[in-house]
């Protein structure tokens, strides 16, 4: 069995190339993939399975990195476009699939998809924020959104939810929510009271998600915790929230990190990506 291979994760080994796929997705025929850092042909900081577009990364090595993932996944049409930490969310069909094939690089601010189509994959990265896909088992309809701690606040994920629902008329219930890894509470620290105060003024529950290390006058925040809760506010069940038990900050060793690169004085740092594509589901 391979490292973070789990109840709930399947540590994929092909090659050179790693990634984590969700057991439960793989149940219900969804193509996808969180990938680790090896397998690509990026160079230096980025080694090697960079997806960062926006970084000093030669572009030619990422587009290679996503042909080796594509191929890997049997998927052809990935889209995405420029992330920024907003709560933008929008449907990518066939009418607007070509403006955010990945390779043009769309300037558009977003930073989750909804997509009912089959031949349409979307690709969001992360290093140390949170990769979640929510797909709605009845209807056949996926989400893939970035959470960093911003997106965290300002709910993006419950966006995508609400999309769901008013243009597909998904039931909450029936959403699998899947959180890839991230930076976990053992990490996400900061001595900063306003900091702090960016989530206590939002989420009420504070003991649930907020300590103290009294030592190093460090909070820690349990963003997990509010993402969790925040879900069954809006109605998805507990037993269908899948976290992998990952924190990015701490297997640096597979995982590229935000935060370790500029706590080891790096100018730049790389992603990892997360893709989803639905195929047919025939799981009754
Ligand atoms: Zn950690």
């Amino acid at each position: 069995m391979n490292k973070y291979s789990s109840q709930i994760i399947e540590h994929v080994k092909s090659g050179e190339l790693e990634y984590l796929q969700f057991k439960i997705l793989n149940k219900y025929n969804v193509k996808h993939c969180i990938t680790l850092k090896r397998g690509g042909v990026s160079k230096g900081d980025y080694e090697s399975l960079n997806f960062r577009t926006l970084g000093n990364d030669d572009i030619k090595n990422v587009l290679k990195n996503l042909e080796i993932v594509k191929e890997e996944l049997g998927i052809n049409y990935v889209c995405k476009g420029k992330q920024d930490h907003t709560d933008n969310v929008i449907i990518i069909d066939n009418k607007n699939k070509d403006e955010f094939l990945f390779e043009k690089l769309n300037a558009q601010k977003v930073d989750g998809y909804v997509v009912k189509d089959k031949d349409i994959a979307t690709l969001i990265t992360t290093a140390d924020c949170n990769p979640i896909i929510i797909y709605d088992t009845k209807k056949n309809i996926v989400a893939n959104v970035h959470a960093g701690w911003k997106g965290v606040i300002n709910r993006i994920y419950i966006n995508a939810i609400n999309i769901m629902k008013k243009e597909f008329l998904s039931d909450p219930k029936d959403l699998v929510v899947c959180i890839g890894p991230s930076i976990r509470k053992c990490c996400f620290t900061s001595k900063e009271e306003a900091f702090k105060e960016k989530f206590t003024s939002v989420f009420e529950y504070t003991d649930r998600y907020l300590s103290y290390e009294e030592d190093k006058e460090t909070f820690h925040i349990d963003l997990i915790e509010i993402l969790k809760t925040e879900l069954k506010k809006a109605n998805v069940l507990d037993k269908n929230i899948y976290v992998a038990d990952i924190c990015t900050r701490c297997n640096t060793d597979d995982f590229y990190s935000y935060r370790a690169a500029v706590q080891s004085g790096k100018k730049d740092y790389a992603t990892m990506a997360t893709i989803v594509q639905i195929s047919e589901n025939n799981v009754k």
